[in-house]
């Protein structure tokens, strides 16, 4: 919502006053998440307002105009917006009922026809009653713009806008929605890029990028009245934006794995493991316990963690996981036979349906002529084992063990979700 303040008075102009209603207005209306683009200031001239209400009504969704609402020749305000949107003025029942009350109760002040127009409205409007002086105000909505007319004596305006105006925008007022995606496996500039024609188009709702270590995330807002109208175009930008395909082919709905700002990979895997009744258990080496401490960090994760293991040099891995030493140094640590061993071990050892490994290079020097940021991954489940291979190149060294730790959650969902079944 894009409002513009016009405050009318050649008095502000000349610097006889100060414009201190467009600063109450700006206060008020960022309190209630209201725009505010442009605050105008234009003399009481009906050519010079015209043009100006003629400006905002182009470029703002809400015109305030604040002045000129009283009885003389120069309160001109409510007659030009009349003129400029075509409609007619009319009285306001109450206002009238006021302004006559107030000078029957003062005979010796002259009533004038004049004094009447205090009373007058648009067509349309919706009247804001004035306590504390004469001249009504008014809310209207009128061909995409909501126009709302204030008088303005500081002491007729802010009880105006307090006690009917501010009321009156809650009731109607939209509120801003989000609502976040998480992605894994794709980088920010690949998202950005196979984005690009949604988030140049974007107006409503709005997209937001956001890199986190490893993953990205999608901040989709929009602006509306209630939760149900903000889910309907949030559900359709989404769908077409999950539609979308990355530099590698594969839609964008591969990569997302969640919603929500306090979501993580690895709490989806843990409530996954929990709700499909399913027990995991890891063998580390480069990142010495990392994946199974972040399981750790969700309580209830003992239904789902029994143990595990820290396998650091090839002897332990041999050791704690009963495997063939020999085998292992003629393959490497830095392997995938060792990574499929060190899964399978794990898995033999402790019962559990998942078994999960890392071994590689945190860095920053290489390891059996491999470059830092090579890391294998395997996986063991009663379908079958298997490995990845990563290169996480350019990171430290605790942002290859962070990033080593989400792709070995991602493995474990991808298999979680196809019951097992290793892709
Ligand atoms: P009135 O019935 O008193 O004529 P009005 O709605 O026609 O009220 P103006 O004639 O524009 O308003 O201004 C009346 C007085 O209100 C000004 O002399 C000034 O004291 C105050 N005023 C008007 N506009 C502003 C403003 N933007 N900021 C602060 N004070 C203002
Ligand atoms: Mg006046």
């Amino acid at each position: 919502m894009k409002a513009e303040i016009i405050a009318v008075g050649t008095e502000i102009l000349t610097g006889q006053i100060v414009n201190t209603n467009a600063q109450f207005l700006s206060e008020k209306f960022a309190e209630l998440g209201i725009d505010v683009y442009f605050q105008t200031a234009v003399g009481d001239n009906e050519e010079r307002l015209l043009s100006v209400i003629d400006l905002a009504s182009q470029r703002s969704d809400m015109v305030v105009l604040c002045g000129g609402l009283g009885p003389t020749e120069d309160d001109l305000t409510k007659q030009t917006l009349a003129k400029f949107l075509k409609r007619d003025l009319i009285f306001d029942e109450t206002a009238k009922q006021k302004i006559n009350t107030f000078f029957a109760a003062r005979p010796a002040v002259l009533q004038t026809s004049n004094n009447e127009r205090q009373a007058q409205i648009i067509e349309g409007s919706y009247p804001l009653q004035n306590r504390t002086g004469l001249a009504v105000g008014g809310m209207l909505e009128a061909e995409a713009a909501t126009y709302i007319v204030l008088p303005g004596p500081p002491s007729e305006l802010k009880p105006m806008v307090q006690e009917q105006l501010i009321p009156l925008l809650n009731k109607d007022h939209q509120q801003l929605f989000s609502r976040v995606l998480r992605f894994f496996g794709i980088g920010e500039s690949q998202l950005v890029t196979v984005l690009d024609d949604f988030i140049k188009n974007q107006t409503d709702p709005t997209l937001a990028p956001y890199a986190k270590t490893g993953e990205v995330t999608l901040r989709l807002s929009t602006k509306a009245k209630t939760q149900s109208e903000a889910d309907q175009k949030l559900e359709a930008l989404e769908s077409q934006l999950l539609k979308a395909t990355s530099l590698e082919n594969r839609s964008l709905s591969s990569y997302f794995y969640g919603y929500g700002d306090d979501n993580s990979l690895p709490k989806v895997v843990f409530e996954l493991l929990r709700s499909k009744g399913k027990t995991i258990t890891a063998a580390e080496s480069l990142t010495a316990g990392l994946f199974q401490s972040t399981l750790a960090e969700f309580s209830g994760v003992s239904s789902v963690f029994n143990g595990g293991f820290i396998t650091y040099s090839i002897e332990e891995k041999a050791r704690m996981l009963d495997l063939s030493l020999s085998e292992l140094r003629t393959h490497g640590v830095v392997s995938a036979f060792t990574a499929e061993q060190m899964a399978q071990g794990a898995r033999r050892q402790t019962g559990a349906d998942i078994a999960v490994s890392l071994t590689g290079v945190a860095g920053p020097d290489s390891l059996e002529g491999h470059p830092a940021g090579t890391v294998f991954i395997g996986l063991s489940t009663q379908q079958g084992i298997i490995s990845r291979q990563l290169k996480i190149s350019g990171r430290s060294r605790s942002d290859v063990r962070e990033i080593a730790v989400l792709h070995a959650f991602n493995l474990v969902r991808n298999a979680l979700l196809n019951d097992g079944n290793l892709v």
